[in-house]
């Protein structure tokens, strides 16, 4: 018997027709043969209200009375839901925060989680009972009601699905699904069934879905599968999963970001601290950086550029003049009228081709890249806003993802394969999810992973056109070297670098692959580092908290250690540095981030 853990969101029970509908689904579940414990949020706009109605009699309400008042939209929700499953002819039982024994903290209005007490569920499922769990609340140690932060009864369900082992946890939403790209924007977008956790973190701030990034995070931690289904349809939406190797296909998804800005500081010195003065600007005016590039320095000057949105240009190109300025070099320009094209999928991590595939498509359809970064799997190009939507068909269409059949690339091969984590042993499961909850909303960098078995490889002076990037990769691509990471920089007058890292071992076959390629390319010239390393710094705050970039390069420049090349994706900072730097700046990024073994 598997059991289900199922949440519905607070439009999914606005009124007692949709409260009848998602009893009928809860009904239908437990009848397949499943137990099943339901999470539900208060109704409609409720919560909304009454905050609204304490803001009329107070302008300062007490926290913990608001929680007081708070938890009684989720108290409303589950007794209507019991009622409605009665109804329907199965047992029910509600039970409140207080009730199921989720201890909490007593910061009210945003609790952290303590403990779970998973005895009185398992009762109740043992008699055959339908468990219907209030959301988004708890209760301290005094036994004062709290509450869990806005949207809080995602957490509440991703972590009573971790405690119970869950075989799956089932968001209802108002969408379909996750899709391969937005269907407004591709006709021939289609529902993904299956994506990974890392594929779904890399989209989630690209508005790919409408769950929290934090618990898919959790999740992941504890590999509860998440199926994410529309509430008012039969569909059977997308599952978030670990990643299935053979059959998956090599590209997921393709979003684009349409309004973003282009910010340049061009002749930086090339030593430490240079970026930690360019990011303590940025984190001071709150300035939120999307794809950050900095690619190796030529005679000692070095050239960072980085992505804001559109309407964050103005507040971005002043604290660059500022930095600049600290610095006592560097020019600042900027590009306009940029989107952001990226492909996601987990199959980059064992095909050779899939970069070379989609430079490929956007050459073909005359797209231009102004910049290139990676990371394990993902691409993002930016591309001229006027072609923007030409670039997302060409590219959705370059790997067929209108087809619910894996494609491979048309080029390159398909290597290494993952070896997969077992799940955590239960005695130590809930001690271990109840102090991750404690710290969830804290963690920002999750993970700084070291990889010294890099080479580096830069092409400079290539003709900034459509085609020259597909042309490098798909020379390595077919020689069968894995490229591990990918900088271009905004180029200028008309010629722009290309450097990517390979592992080490790869670097001679790669260094023929690419010094036959440009032989008759006039003025391109080749260089290469074989004793590189990567340090990874990964984690989901990467992009809410404007300070990591800060912290980071300060604690490299604090360690001495000169960064050659930067890249970044949603989760992830790439930063390569010389190998003889490796250990002292994986030492400091560990320090920085409080995360010493
Ligand atoms: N009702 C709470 C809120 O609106 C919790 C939730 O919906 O997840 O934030
Ligand atoms: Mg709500």
């Amino acid at each position: 018997m598997a059991l289900i853990v199922q949440k519905f969101g607070g439009s999914s029970v606005a009124d007692a027709d949709r409260i009848r509908n998602c009893a009928q689904r809860i009904v239908a579940s437990k009848r397949a043969g499943n137990q099943v414990v339901v999470v539900v949020s208060a109704r409609g706009d409720k919560t909304d209200e009454l905050i609204e109605l304490a803001r009329a009699i107070t302008a300062n309400p007490p926290p913990r009375e608001m929680d007081m008042l708070l938890a009684t939209g989720e108290q409303e929700s589950v007794a209507l839901m019991a009622m409605a499953v009665q109804e329907l002819g199965e047992p029910a039982i509600s039970l409140t925060g207080y009730q199921i024994g989720i201890l909490t903290d007593s910061t009210f209005t945003k609790a952290r989680i303590r403990k779970i007490s998973v005895e009185r569920m398992r009762t109740a499922l043992a008699d055959g009972n339908i468990v219907i769990a209030a959301g988004f609340q708890g209760i301290d140690e005094d036994f004062n009601i709290t509450t869990l932060g806005r949207g809080g009864s995602d957490t509440t369900a991703t972590a009573l699905a971790a405690v119970l082992e869950a075989d799956v946890c089932e968001i209802y939403t108002d969408v379909e699904g996750i899709f391969t790209t937005d269907p407004r924007l591709v006709k021939a977008a289609r529902k993904i069934t299956r994506i990974s956790y890392d594929e779904m973190l890399e989209l989630t701030s690209l508005g790919g879905g409408k769950m929290h990034s934090r618990s898919i995070e959790f999740a992941k931690k504890y590999r509860v599968p998440l199926l994410v289904r529309p509430a008012y349809t039969a569909g059977d939406g997308t599952l978030i999963a670990p990643q299935l190797d053979e059959h998956a296909p090599v590209v997921s998804s393709v979003a684009l970001v349409k309004s973003e800005a282009i910010v340049n500081l061009r002749e930086l010195p090339d030593r430490p601290g240079v970026l930690a003065a360019v990011f303590t600007k940025m984190a001071e005016r709150k300035i939120p950086i999307d794809m950050v590039i900095q690619d190796i320095a030529e005679n000692s000057v070095a050239s960072v550029s980085f992505t804001v949105p559109q309407d964050d240009l103005a507040d971005a190109l002043t604290a660059a003049e500022e930095a600049v300025k600290s610095l006592g070099a560097g020019r600042v320009q900027h590009g306009t009228n940029v989107s952001k094209v990226s492909v996601v999928g987990s199959g980059m991590r064992t095909h050779t081709g899939v970069a070379a595939q989609m430079f490929h498509s956007l050459s073909q359809a005359g797209v231009n890249m102004t910049m290139i970064t990676t990371s394990e799997i993902k691409i993002s190009a930016l591309v001229n806003r006027d072609q923007s939507q030409i670039a997302l068909n060409a590219v959705h269409d370059g790997f067929a993802l209108e087809k619910d059949t894996a494609t491979a690339p048309s080029v390159g091969y398909a290597q290494r394969v993952e070896e997969s984590h077992p799940r955590m042993p239960r005695a130590d499961l809930e001690r271990d999810v109840v102090s991750r909850l404690a710290s969830m909303e804290d963690i920002v960098v999750s993970d700084v992973h070291l990889d010294e078995q890099q080479a580096r490889v830069t092409i400079r002076r290539v003709q900034d056109r459509p085609g020259i990037a597909a042309e490098v990769f798909t020379a390595v691509a077919e020689g069968g070297v894995m490229v591990d990471m990918i900088v271009q920089n905004v180029g200028h007058d008309e010629l722009t670098d290309l450097s990517f890292t390979v592992p080490r071992v790869d670097l001679e076959r790669c260094l023929l692959l690419v010094r036959e390629l440009i032989s008759d390319w006039p003025g391109a010239t080749l260089s290469y580092d074989g004793e590189m390393a990567l340090l990874t710094v990964m984690g989901i705050g990467l992009r809410s908290h404007t300070g990591v970039g800060e912290r980071m390069f300060r604690a490299l420049s604090d360690a001495g250690v000169n960064v050659q090349l930067v890249n970044t994706s949603e989760i992830r900072f790439g930063v390569v540095v010389a190998r003889t730097d490796a250990a002292k700046a994986h030492q400091a990024l560990l320090a920085a981030f409080g995360l010493q073994a």
